[in-house]
C-alpha cells in the first residue's frame, strides 16, 4: 500500500527576500506501508527540510505531496495538522519526554493532547507498547530514572500510539552507543514488521542504513540514489 508519494517537490525558504534558497529541488519519492528505509545524505543536503515536509510541518513552495492518497499542498494548518496527528508518528535524536510524566504517561501524551483522558482500550496499547519495547516494569518511572537507551524505547513507544501509517525518525540514535543504537534499530525493524508501519529514517551511520531494506540518498536537495537491498545484519 502506498503511504507516501511525492511528486516534483520544491522548497525555497526567505521567499521574496534577498536571501531566498531553494534548498529541495523537485523531488519524487514513493513510500510504501512495507518500507524500511533509510535517508542518508551530507550535512546541509536537505535531509530535515524533506523530513520536516513529508512530516506535514511546514508545506512545498511546488510539486505535490500525497499521504495515504490524499493531496496536502493545498491544505490549511488545521487540516494538515489533524492528518499528521492521525497518520504520522516522530522519533527525534532527543527523545523530548516530559520529566514531570512517567514512560506510560509520556507514551500516551499524543492520545491526551487528540482527545483527553485516554479510553481503556488505549491504555491497554500503551502498557502493550512499553512490553513490545522492553520496558513493560518500567511504566512506572520517570524519564530520568532511566537509560538513554531506554528513553529513547519510551519516545518509540509513544510515537507508535495513535497507530501511525507513517514512523519518521530524525537521527534517533545519534545520542547513543553503537549496540543501543543497533537495538532500536532493530525495534524500528519489528514495528514495520508488525504493524505494516512505514519507517522512514534520517541516519549519518553507514552500518545502521545497511540495515534497512532501502537507502534514499539525497544530494544538494536531489535524490542522488534509491536502492532497495537485502539488510545486512548490524552486527556482522
Ligand atoms: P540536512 O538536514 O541534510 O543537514 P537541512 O535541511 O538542515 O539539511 O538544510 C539544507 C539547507 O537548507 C542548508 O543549506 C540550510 O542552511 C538551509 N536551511 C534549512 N532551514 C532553513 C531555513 N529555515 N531558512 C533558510 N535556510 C534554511
Ligand atoms: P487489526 O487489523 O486487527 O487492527 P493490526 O495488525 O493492524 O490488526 O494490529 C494489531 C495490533 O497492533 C492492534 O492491537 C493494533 O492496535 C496495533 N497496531 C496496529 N498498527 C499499529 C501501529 N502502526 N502502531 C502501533 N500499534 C499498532
Amino acid at each position: 500500500r502506498e503511504v507516501l508519494r511525492l511528486e516534483g517537490l520544491r522548497k525555497s525558504y526567505n521567499i521574496g527576500q534577498p536571501n531566498e534558497v531553494e534548498v529541495l529541488h523537485g523531488v519524487d519519492l514513493c513510500v510504501d506501508s512495507a518500507d524500511f528505509a533509510a535517508l542518508v545524505g551530507p550535512s546541509g543536503s536537505g535531509k530535515s527540510t524533506l523530513l520536516n515536509q513529508i512530516g506535514l510541518l511546514d508545506s512545498p513552495t511546488d510539486g505535490e505531496l500525497y499521504l495515504l492518497g490524499k493531496p496536502t499542498r493545498e491544505m490549511d494548518d488545521e487540516a494538515r495538522t489533524a492528518l499528521r496527528g492521525r497518520n504520522i508518528g516522530f522519533v527525534f535524536q532527543f527523545h523530548h519526554l516530559i520529566g514531570a510524566f512517567t514512560a506510560l504517561e509520556n507514551v500516551l501524551m499524543p492520545v491526551m493532547v487528540a482527545r483527553g483522558k485516554p479510553d481503556r482500550e488505549t491504555l491497554d496499547r500503551a502498557r502493550g507498547l512499553l512490553a513490545d519495547v522492553g520496558l513493560e516494569k518500567y511504566a512506572d518511572r520517570k524519564p530520568d530514572q532511566l537509560s538513554g537507551g531506554q528513553q529513547q524505547r519510551v519516545a518509540i513507544a509513544r510515537a507508535l500510539i495513535t497507530r501511525p501509517a507513517l514512523l519518521l525518525a530524525d537521527e534517533p540514535t545519534g545520542n547513543l552507543d553503537t549496540k543501543t543504537a543497533a537495538d532500536v534499530f532493530e525495534l524500528l525493524r519489528r514495528f514495520n514488521a508488525q504493524f505494516g508501519c512505514a519507517v522512514l529514517v534520517v541516519t549519518h551511520d553507514p552500518r545502521l542504513a545497511d540495515t534497512c531494506d532501502r537507502t534514499i540518498t539525497l544530494v544538494d536537495g536531489r535524490i542522488d540514489g534509491d536502492e532497495r537491498h537485502d539488510a545486512a545484519r548490524a552486527d556482522a
